[in-house]
C-alpha cells in the first residue's frame, strides 16, 4: 500500500467532490437554458422551430463536452421532422448501456414550458454524459440519446429502436429513461410491465426484467441515503408494485428485448382522478383546487380541476414550481446526476455487464 501525504488525499477528496458538484451545478445550468422562456429556449413542441433549436442547443453541448454527435433524423404525423441525438462515451466496446430523455415538450398552450418534463431529465443527462468523458477505463460503452418527439407518440425513440440491427439489440445491456425525474413528491424508478406492453411484436423477446430497477436502488441507497433514495410505488390496481405502463421512451426497448429502469419523480399515494395512478404529481395545495389531506383526494372529486398535475400544465415552469417547491426541481435534478454516475462508472458492480 502506498501512503501519500494527508495533504494529498485531502486535495483528491477535494478533486472527486469538486467533480460531482461541478456536474451537478453543470445540470442546473442546462436545465435553465432549456426551459426558461426568457434567458433560454421555454417550450419546445415537437416538430416546432424551438423543437429544432433545442436539438441544435444539445448537439452544441455534446460537441463542446467533446463527443462526435450522431443525428437520426425522422418525419411523423403530417410531414413533420424530427432527429435523435446520439452520442458513445467508447463505441469500440461491444456492450452499451443506453441513458435517453426526450427534448420535445407538450401542452404549450396551457403554459407548460417543460421544466420537469422533460428538461430536468435532458439536463441531468447532459451533466451525466460530460462528467462521463472524463472515464475512458470503462469495460463498456454509454450512449445518451435525446429524443425527438416523445409527447406525439414515441416517435423518437420507436424510430431509434427500429434502425437497430440484430447485433445492436444482443448488446444493448440495458436501458434507463430519464422522463419527469424532478417535481414530484417522491422520486420512483420503476421496471417494465410483466404483462407485455402492445408493441412487442413477439411475446417471447419483451423484457420485463427487474434488475436494472434494482441496480437504481442500490446505487441511489448507497449515495443518497436511505432517506433520500428512489423508492417503487406500490401495488394498484393492474399495475403491480414496481412496474410501469408504456407512455414513455422506455417502452420500445423493452419490446425489443432489452432490460429497462425508468426514473419517475411523481406521488402515487395520492387517490387521483382515476385512482392511485401517478398522474397527480403532489399534494401541495397549490395544485389543487382543494386538498383533502385526512383522505389524500381532492375534497370533491367532481368539481376538482387541478389534481396535483405539474407536467402538461402552467406549473411546468422553473420560476413557478421554485415558489411552490423551493429548490426541489434542483435538489431531485443533482440526486439522479449523482446517482447515474454511481452506476454509469461502476456498472459492474450493480449487474453483469458481460
Ligand atoms: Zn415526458
Amino acid at each position: 500500500m502506498i501512503k501519500l501525504p494527508l495533504a494529498v488525499l485531502l486535495s483528491l477528496s477535494c478533486f472527486f467532490a469538486t467533480a460531482a458538484t461541478i456536474a451537478q451545478q453543470q445540470a442546473l445550468t442546462y436545465l435553465t437554458k432549456l426551459t426558461d422562456s426568457q434567458t433560454g429556449i421555454g417550450a419546445r413542441e415537437a416538430g416546432s422551430k424551438k423543437a429544432q433549436d433545442t436539438a441544435d442547443y444539445i448537439i452544441q453541448t455534446f460537441n463542446n463536452i467533446g463527443y462526435q454527435v450522431t443525428e437520426q433524423h425522422f418525419t411523423f404525423g403530417n410531414n413533420k421532422t424530427s432527429k435523435n441525438i446520439i452520442v458513445n462515451s467508447d463505441i469500440d466496446k461491444k456492450n452499451t448501456i443506453v441513458l435517453g430523455a426526450h427534448y420535445d415538450s407538450t401542452a404549450a398552450k396551457k403554459g407548460s414550458l417543460g421544466a420537469t418534463d422533460n428538461g430536468a431529465g435532458v439536463a441531468a443527462m447532459l451533466a451525466i454524459a460530460k462528467t462521463i468523458k472524463n472515464h475512458n477505463n470503462l469495460d463498456y460503452n454509454i450512449r445518451f440519446i435525446a429524443f425527438g418527439a416523445e409527447e406525439v407518440g414515441l416517435q423518437g425513440s420507436k424510430h431509434y429502436v427500429q434502425s437497430l440491427s440484430n447485433d445492436q439489440l444482443d448488446n444493448m445491456i440495458a436501458m434507463i429513461n430519464f422522463d419527469t425525474i424532478a417535481g414530484g413528491d417522491f422520486v420512483y424508478v420503476h421496471s417494465a410491465h410483466s404483462t407485455p406492453y402492445q408493441c412487442a411484436k413477439n411475446q417471447t423477446n419483451y423484457n420485463a426484467d427487474t434488475h436494472i430497477r434494482s441496480a437504481l436502488l442500490s446505487a441511489s441507497k448507497k449515495v443518497l441515503g436511505e432517506k433520500k433514495q428512489y423508492i417503487i410505488h406500490p401495488e394498484y390496481p393492474g399495475y403491480p408494485a414496481g412496474v410501469t405502463g408504456a407512455w414513455s421512451d422506455h417502452a420500445p426497448f423493452a419490446c425489443a428485448g432489452i432490460p429497462i429502469a425508468y426514473v419517475e419523480s411523481t406521488n402515487f399515494t395520492i387517490n387521483g382522478k382515476n385512482g392511485f395512478d401517478g398522474y397527480s404529481q403532489s399534494t401541495h395545495p397549490a395544485l389543487w383546487d382543494c386538498f383533502d389531506e385526512a383522505n389524500n383526494t381532492a375534497c370533491n372529486r367532481q368539481t376538482e380541476s387541478k389534481w396535483g398535475n405539474i407536467w402538461h400544465t402552467e406549473f411546468d415552469n422553473l420560476t413557478k414550481l421554485s415558489k411552490i417547491f423551493p429548490k426541489r426541481v434542483n435538489n431531485q435534478v443533482t440526486d439522479s446526476v449523482t446517482v447515474l454516475i454511481e452506476v454509469l462508472t461502476k456498472a459492474e458492480q450493480y449487474f453483469s455487464v458481460d
